[in-house]
């Protein structure tokens, strides 16, 4: 019968390419199979798929849906992962960054201690042991890392201090979409700082943005590097690695003319007011600042959640700097500050149903007495406005170009253009953000009194490493399929014999061992599409939508001229080459 057929040339071909790499014994559900248009788009519904990349990741049979926001990754997936993994390897040894591996099951204790149990609100995944004790999964790793340090460091002989781990973070995500773009289960690379001093760790700070440029430099796909603002993980300077994308979730203000970049929340700076219908359709948050004539400090809050975290200005007329606070910790400060006659805080529509909780958390007595005592005694110095806010832009302009310019002068107004983001990686001068709450000391080489401890000198640095393989298939794909840049490709080379034939086996035996044999690179990167069962033309298909950078047919032309047919994936043109002109290609 036609199934023992098929059988049998599975049987034959496995066993003729003997310990050579062989698609069917891969575990790879492409769904290209899927002829019948309703069952495809069945299958994208259950998959809640909108977007290009996670539509191209479940076709290709990279990943599958275990729930909202949660993926099982698939064997190719994994391996571009891991070659992700192996690039920040490389280069986090280079400066000397050790790898371990952290809990994500992680104690509610010093999350409490730095004020993040409450800060990060529902975001945090939190659960309780069979004794009620309370834990989390963790989102991110400081509070962790910074008892872990604070426990081991005794001395500044011990630092400075490169710690980093590659592994699954947790955040209950508002909206995941986009597949692993916002998962509510992803896997970071988190790096770790530990220095002795503001300089060294603003040195370590300067010396780890270039490894992160050449991490992204190696992965081949165009980036842009913008200040950024520190957000809930607090600290003082900030950059975000973004790939330019219409999905992307963020907006990044460009200078056309210099190419200062910053996010949205950063070049807003001291602007009151901005922040457009745009972003609250992406339902996400932002933040802005401003005082009003009266004095007062203005704070407004567009777009969901996030209630518990919000931006102080560091003085009203700073260069644009303002720190993150923790909304109960520092507002005493704020409101005790002379220099403010109070605080406006203004919510949109979408807070509404966040509203009670801010006022309630503002006024709890439990959070700090003497905060909601100041708030309850002085309703008037902090108001909350809560409406339909859509205010008009002031337009923002270049801090480089604008302060080279005549004040006032509008002739040398330089405007930042807005582009559509996804936020790749972050990274942050903490300071002492953490080491303080969680008494993370050392002693000094030379301590002004006896028995002086000082802070450590924190950093901290994230790639979102699964949300960057969805990036690189969003930034690098056509109507046919994935686009790998060859640096992360899951196999560099696919070869299609287009059928069973001795002749055609042996070629294919003969041209799988030059490839893996005369460039390094090549050893174990060359896959051989055995699945003889399945036409030629459905496997040229595949092989685009799977996104291999080179597919080598071994067919008729190779029985008329001994000449491999071979397409570039990036191009999709053809060339006909004799074995030994092929090594030419891959110099
Ligand atoms: P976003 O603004 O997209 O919510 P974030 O600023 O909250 O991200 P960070 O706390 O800076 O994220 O975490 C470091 C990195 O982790 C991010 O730059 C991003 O690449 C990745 N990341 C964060 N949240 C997610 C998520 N839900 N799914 C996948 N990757 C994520
Ligand atoms: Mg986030
Ligand atoms: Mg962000
Ligand atoms: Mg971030």
């Amino acid at each position: 019968s036609a199934q023992l057929i098929v059988r049998k040339r599975y049987f034959t071909s496995a066993q003729s390419y003997s310990n050579r790499t062989c698609l069917s014994k891969i575990f790879l559900p492409t769904t290209k199979n899927i002829s019948n248009t309703k069952n495809k788009q069945k299958h994208e519904q259950e998959e809640n798929i909108i977007c290009e990349s996670h539509r191209l990741m479940f076709r290709a049979g990279l990943i599958r849906r275990s729930s909202s926001g949660i993926y099982s990754l698939l064997p190719l997936a994994l391996r571009s992962l891991n070659k992700i993994e192996k690039i920040i390897d490389l280069e986090m040894t280079n400066i000397n960054a050790q790898k371990i591996s952290l809990s994500i099951l992680l104690s509610s204790n010093a999350w409490k201690r730095t004020g993040r149990w409450n800060s990060a609100g529902s975001e945090l995944f939190r659960l309780k042991d069979r004794k009620e004790s309370e834990f989390c999964l963790a989102p991110t790793h400081e509070e962790e890392i910074t008892q872990l340090v604070g426990h081991e460091v005794i001395s500044y002989r011990q630092l400075p201090l490169r710690l980093y781990q590659i592994g699954r973070k947790y955040r209950d995500e508002m909206r995941p979409r986009y597949g692993l773009l916002r998962g509510r289960e992803f896997i970071m690379k988190d790096l770790y700082t530990f220095d002795t001093s503001e300089e060294a760790a603003l040195k370590t700070y300067e010396e780890v943005l270039i490894a992160y440029r050449n991490i992204f430099d190696k992965i081949g796909i165009p980036f842009v590097i913008a200040d950024a603002d520190s957000g809930n993980i607090g600290g003082t300077k900030s950059h975000e690695f973004h790939f330019l994308s219409q999905v992307g979730e963020d907006l990044v203000l460009m200078c056309p003319h210099c190419g200062y970049s910053a996010n949205e929340e950063r070049a807003h700076g001291l602007i009151p007011s901005t922040k457009q219908a745009e972003n609250e359709i992406n339902q996400k948050p932002t933040f802005n600042f401003g005082i009003s004539e009266n004095n007062r400090l203005i704070i407004s809050i567009l777009g969901f959640g996030h209630v518990l975290n919000i931006f102080k200005l560091k003085a009203a007329n700073s260069e644009n700097s303002f720190e993150t606070i923790q909304i109960g910790k520092d507002i005493k400060d704020i409101l005790n500050n002379n220099s403010y006659n109070g605080i406006d805080i203004y919510v949109d529509n979408t807070f509404q149903t966040n509203l009670t909780d801010l006022e309630s958390f503002l006024s709890n007595p439990l959070f700090d007495e003497n905060i909601s005592k100041v708030i309850q005694s002085n309703k008037h110095l902090i108001r909350i406005h809560h409406g339909d806010f859509h205010n008009a832009s002031p337009g923002d302009g270049c801090p480089i170009c604008s302060t080279s310019s005549i004040p006032n002068s509008t002739n040398n107004f330089y405007p930042l253009t807005g582009h559509h983001a996804i936020e790749v990686g972050h990274t942050f001068l903490l300071g002492t953000k953490y080491s303080e709450p969680l008494k993370a000391t050392f002693a000094p080489e030379t301590p002004q009194n006896m028995g002086e401890l000082k802070p450590i000198q924190m950093g901290c640095y994230g790639i979102g490493i699964s949300r960057m393989l969805a990036a690189i298939i969003e930034s690098s794909h056509d109507d046919y399929g994935i686009i790998w840049p060859s640096s992360v490709a899951p196999y560099k080379v696919c070869i299609i014999p287009n059928s069973d034939e001795p002749i055609i086996q042996q070629a294919t035996r003969n041209l799988f061992d030059l490839l893996t044999s005369m460039d390094h690179e090549l050893n174990g990167e060359v896959l051989i599409d055995d699945r003889t069962n399945l036409s030629l033309g459905y496997r040229i298909k595949d092989s685009e939508l799977v996104g291999y950078p080179w597919m080598m047919v071994l067919g008729k032309r190779f029985l008329d001229s001994g000449r491999v047919e071979i397409h570039e994936r990036r191009t999709r043109k053809k060339f006909d080459l004799k074995f030994d002109e092929i090594e030419k290609i891959f110099n």
